[in-house]
């Protein structure tokens, strides 16, 4: 569904009478004057950035040697689309021996196969109906580009709504070089569109980690051209950045981050006082908890498990551990489709939540022996363990839905006495020596990562987010931040959720210049302060 070019902004600068509100209205129409200037812009075809230099195809030392701290787990985390495609005449030449030109006879990529990009402009395309909202940001800066001179190196998952949003940030201006920040995680026909559009790309399905670490260094290490702009998932890229190119950060106007653990990680440098650039946590930007996390899972989490398991929900007994964000989202899902859910939680607020919500609060220990089905949904570690799984009940299905694969604790699973057999992909029947089985799902992996597709839409918010959140720090004047870690500003999350109304034809009500003076709101936002937590 696509997005009417004059949908109103929430910096059209439109006075509300008083000159307070003048005022601050001229300071948000100052502080966020892209906005203003991608409404504005007139209509004009989609174009790459210049293609940047050629460079040597081949790894160099640097790549080909792997850090001594090893990657993320998230990188190594196993993640498919159901979209993935490998050509059977795909060999087992490794990409980096490979000598591959698109049509305009650039190399500057690496991929599994540029021949696949066909296939892959079809899946951009098909990711592109339900991410208008990426869309009209396009449209809305054809005129004044806010990246024009951006030089963007990018570490994310490379799936066709992550081509999304580089392709936007082409439109806006950007240059792009662009690594996965997941071995598994790339869909290899849609690294060859993108290289066939002229993004340097350099990433493929099932990287070794010496790849990973060779494909992030080919998009720093190119001479003539200088990344002054990060966008990370994980944090591996920034860590790489200061390992190895400390200098770059000479010219990095900022880092966008959007995982927990990369954001952690900025964190804990922001505290050791080691962070030279400002950083924006897109992670706790409200559009991306609130929606990412929340909406992803619920609409998630019983297609990971039907398609690996058949199951059926109805009166099944579940336990899900943790109950935030995440963990909301399944229990809504689940509750729905009937079933029987239990709740363990170490915070009394979403104990109490889960109560109000209708769920049983218990510990772990208390169901373990009657449930069908145990998911984590805490971020933390061991809280599944191998005592735990001695007491499940026979055919009982274990997954987890946080971010690494912390939360169950497979190793205490891979000993002599345990037989594991693969029934089928991702799944394992884990046999005690009675015969008792224990299914065990993406080996501890996020389970709707690993097992089932997540909905565009819901990645179409958070891309946005990223790429507002990289125009605010691009353009941001020398002063508004430090080196610190931000959080988006609030008129930029309700920006972003309100290029997503559209496509639901929502309405939304105008504040009257009454309601606004009693409410002491601007009309256009923001319409909450930093502490609400919706
Ligand atoms: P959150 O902080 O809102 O919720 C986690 C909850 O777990 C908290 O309420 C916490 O009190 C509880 N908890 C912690 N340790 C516990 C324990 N030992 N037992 C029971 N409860 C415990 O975080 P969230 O946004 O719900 O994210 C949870 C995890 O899911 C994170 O790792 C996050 O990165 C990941 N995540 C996954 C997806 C996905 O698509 N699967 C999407 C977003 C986030």
């Amino acid at each position: 569904m696509s997005v009417p070019d004059a949908m109103p902004l929430p910096v059209a600068g439109v006075g509300v009478g008083e000159e307070l509100k003048q005022a601050k209205e001229k300071e948000d129409a100052e502080k966020y004057s892209f906005m203003a200037t991608v409404t504005k812009a007139p209509k004009k075809q989609i174009q790459f950035a210049d293609d940047m230099q050629e460079f040597t195809k081949f790894p160099t030392k640097t790549g080909r040697r792997s850090l001594s701290r090893s990657i993320s787990q998230s990188s190594t985390d196993s993640y498919s689309s159901a979209a993935s495609y490998t050509d059977s005449s795909d060999d087992e030449v490794s990409p980096r021996e490979k000598q591959q030109t698109n049509s305009k006879g650039s190399s500057n990529f690496c991929v599994k196969n540029i021949k696949q990009a066909e296939f892959g402009r079809r899946e951009i395309e098909i990711a592109e109906q339900d991410m208008s909202a990426l869309i009209s940001l396009r449209k809305r800066a054809q005129g004044e580009k806010p990246l024009a001179g951006a030089k963007i190196v990018g570490c994310t998952h490379i799936t066709a709504q992550t081509a999304v949003l580089i392709e936007t940030l082409c439109a806006l201006g950007a240059q792009c070089r662009w690594s996965a920040c997941n071995i598994y995680s790339t869909q290899n026909e849609v690294a060859a569109a993108l290289a066939e559009a002229g993004v340097a790309v350099f990433a493929w399905k099932g990287e070794s980690e010496d790849d990973f670490w060779w494909c992030i260094d080919r998009c720093v290490n190119m001479d003539g051209w200088q990344a002054n702009m990060i966008l990370d998932d994980g944090g591996d890229l920034t860590h790489w950045v200061y390992k190895k190119y400390p200098n770059v950060f000479k010219k990095i106007r900022g880092i966008v981050e959007e995982s927990v653990t990369g954001v952690h990680r900025l964190y804990q440098l922001s505290k050791a006082g080691k962070l030279c650039v400002p950083a924006m946590n897109v992670n706790d930007s409200v559009t991306k908890q609130k929606f990412d996390n929340l909406y992803c899972c619920r609409e998630s989490i019983l297609d990971g498990l039907k398609r690996t398991t058949d199951v059926m929900f109805g009166g099944k007994q579940v336990v899900v551990c943790g109950y935030g964000e995440v963990g909301k989202g399944c229990c809504a899902a689940l509750k729905a489709l009937g079933a029987i859910v239990y709740i363990t939680e170490i915070d009394p607020i979403c104990a109490l939540q889960a109560c109000m919500d209708g769920f049983r609060v218990v510990k772990l220990n208390e169901v373990i022996r009657q449930v069908d089905v145990v998911i984590t949904c805490t971020g933390n570690k061991n809280v599944v363990t191998r005592e735990h799984l001695d007491r499940m009940k026979n055919s009982c299905i274990v997954c987890n839905m946080g971010h690494s694969n912390t939360e169950i604790d497979v190793t205490s699973l891979r000993t002599p006495e345990l037989t594991w057999e693969r029934v089928r992909s991702q799944v394992d029947h884990v046999i005690w020596p009675d015969g008792k089985r224990v299914v065990l799902l993406a080996e501890g992996r996020l389970l709707n990562l690993s097992c089932s597709t997540v909905p565009t839409f819901v990645l179409s918010i958070t891309a946005t987010t990223q790429a507002l959140a990289l125009i605010e720090l691009y353009n941001a004047p020398e002063g508004r931040y430090k080196q610190d870690v931000y959080l988006l500003p609030k008129k930029m999350d309700e920006y972003v959720a309100s290029l997503h109304l559209p496509s639901f034809d929502a309405h939304l009500t105008e504040l009257t210049d009454d309601q606004a003076k009693y409410l002491g709101l601007n009309k256009n936002g923001p319409f909450k302060p930093n502490y609400y937590r919706y």
